[in-house]
């Protein structure tokens, strides 16, 4: 499989540096492999791995990953960027009711999503009326009241007994016309006091141009708040076709994604986002009304990408690397070696957690320590940074040598008076004979026994 192609092409090239042209290369024919099989339009693929060279040539290599992995996540975060990055909710209106139509090809699952999103907004408070717009195909009304019922939603529909279709009736009763239906049960909302109105709308199974001028008319009616776009994943490489026709012939603010139970891996989320440029808001996964979601970009992206396995590789990679640094650290601070290099890395590190005086109070056995620094304010922080900042770094590494004329230099380098240099010096290598005595205490690894 790809993932198994991509973890053999994985090898161990970690180190310094930046990432080598070849490596990208070599990375961004498998990912793209990888979308083209996830159904990713042609297009769409070609500027999305153009976007990933670009982004991946100026990136550092990092300790924890090999190069091929690093690509990896550079794309994972992409996707995830582009699936999400303007994930917004739903847009109630400011006098209610908020209206919000549902268009889409025939069977691409709106009756279903309709029931769907009435439960989840009932669930939340709303009130939402169902209105049934599909008068096309035989059994669609029946079929949204049964959704309605079991969503526990009203749901307006023509008289039963009144003709579908056009003309009139065996009985002289005019035909329902799905723009009046429309326009109906938005007063109906008003009377009842809905304050959401979802109309579901006919679809045909391919692009018709009287269907988008019934679901034009229906928009023109009832000017929804949000019109979604309801898209079967399986749709493939048809859906590119499929949006654009929908996007012209009535328009949509969103899109909600169907069917994705199935194996399909959903590109057509990424190209649909990239070329529509509508977000997609909502996911649907069965044919029951609890399977049903807002959108995740992170579990859409992995899938696309298909590697799974290779994520949470780097995922774990990523930890134990971070675990092996503490651990240094650790034998470090027991062995009384610590730099100011190190000191300046773990300071950073503390510093990006929050507030150092909460930290501190989660440490065990810093009782003493944690009453010595809860005063410690931020702007000293910056300064003792700026400090170790203008040292170099063999001063960083070895202290000790950081003498009278280096410390005026440095003082002036950072613009602090030597007197603070010179404390800041001081109390490093307090607190380092302090940190190892206590390490020794608490067995840290690479403690020495007899450290006292
Ligand atoms: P519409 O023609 O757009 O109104 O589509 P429907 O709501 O009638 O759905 C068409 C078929 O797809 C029905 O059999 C639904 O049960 C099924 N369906 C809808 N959404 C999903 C889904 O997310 N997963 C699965 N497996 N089936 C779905
Ligand atoms: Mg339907």
């Amino acid at each position: 499989s790809l993932s198994d192609r991509l973890t053999g092409a994985l090898k161990d090239l970690r180190g310094k540096g930046r990432l080598s042209g070849a490596d990208i290369d070599a990375t961004c024919r498998e990912i793209r492999l990888a979308l083209l099989e996830a159904d990713v339009a042609l297009p769409v693929v070609r500027a999305f791995i153009e976007k990933i060279k670009v982004r991946a040539k100026g990136a550092e290599v990092s300790g924890a990953l090999n190069p091929a992995q690093q690509v990896v996540k550079i794309v994972n975060e992409e996707l995830v960027g582009i699936l999400g990055g303007e994930t917004r909710r739903l847009r109630f209106a400011k006098n209610p009711p908020t209206v919000i139509m549902l268009a889409g090809l025939q069977g691409s699952g709106k009756t279903t999503l309709a029931g769907k999103l009435a439960k989840w907004l009932t669930g939340q408070g709303h009130t939402p009326l169902l209105v049934a717009c599909d008068l096309q195909r035989p059994g669609a009304v029946s079929q949204l009241q049964i959704v309605g019922e079991r969503a526990g939603a009203a749901v307006y529909a023509p008289h039963p007994g009144t003709s579908i279709g056009g003309g009139e009736n065996a009985l002289g009763q005019s035909a329902a016309d799905p723009v009046d239906i429309a326009r109906q049960g938005i007063a109906e909302a008003r009377a009842k006091q809905h304050d959401v109105v979802i109309v579901d709308t006919a679809g045909r199974l391919g692009i018709d141009e009287e269907l988008m001028g019934q679901a034009a008319g229906i928009r023109d009616a009832v000017n929804p708040d949000e019109i979604l776009f309801v898209l079967d994943a399986m749709t493939g490489q048809d859906a590119v076709q499929t949006a654009e026709a929908f996007r012209a012939g009535v328009g949509f603010t969103g899109v909600v994604l169907t069917k994705l139970d199935g194996d399909a891996r959903g590109g057509a989320a990424l190209s649909v986002r990239e070329i529509t440029g509508e977000p997609i808001m909502f996911a649907s996964t069965g044919e029951k009304l609890e399977d049903f979601d807002v959108f995740h970009p992170d579990r859409m992206a992995s899938r696309i990408l298909g590697m799974g396995d290779v994520l949470s590789l780097i995922e774990q990679a990523e930890q134990v690397f971070d675990a092996k640094q503490a651990e240094a650290t650790a034998q470090k601070i027991g062995s009384g070696q610590l730099t100011l290099e190190d000191f300046l890395e773990q300071m950073m590190a503390v510093r990006k957690m929050g507030p150092i005086g909460n930290l501190l109070g989660m440490l065990p056995g810093a009782g003493q320590m944690k009453d010595a620094l809860a005063n410690v304010d931020e702007k000293q922080l910056d300064r003792v940074q700026a400090i170790i900042r203008g040292m170099t770094p063999a001063e960083r590494d070895d202290p000790k040598i950081i003498n009278a004329s280096r410390r005026l230099r440095i003082a002036n380098g950072s613009g602090v008076k030597v007197s603070d240099v010179n404390q800041l010096v001081d109390r490093f290598f307090e607190a380092r004979k302090m940190m190892a005595a206590m390490a020794g205490r608490m067995g840290m690894p690479g403690a020495r026994a007899n450290q006292r």
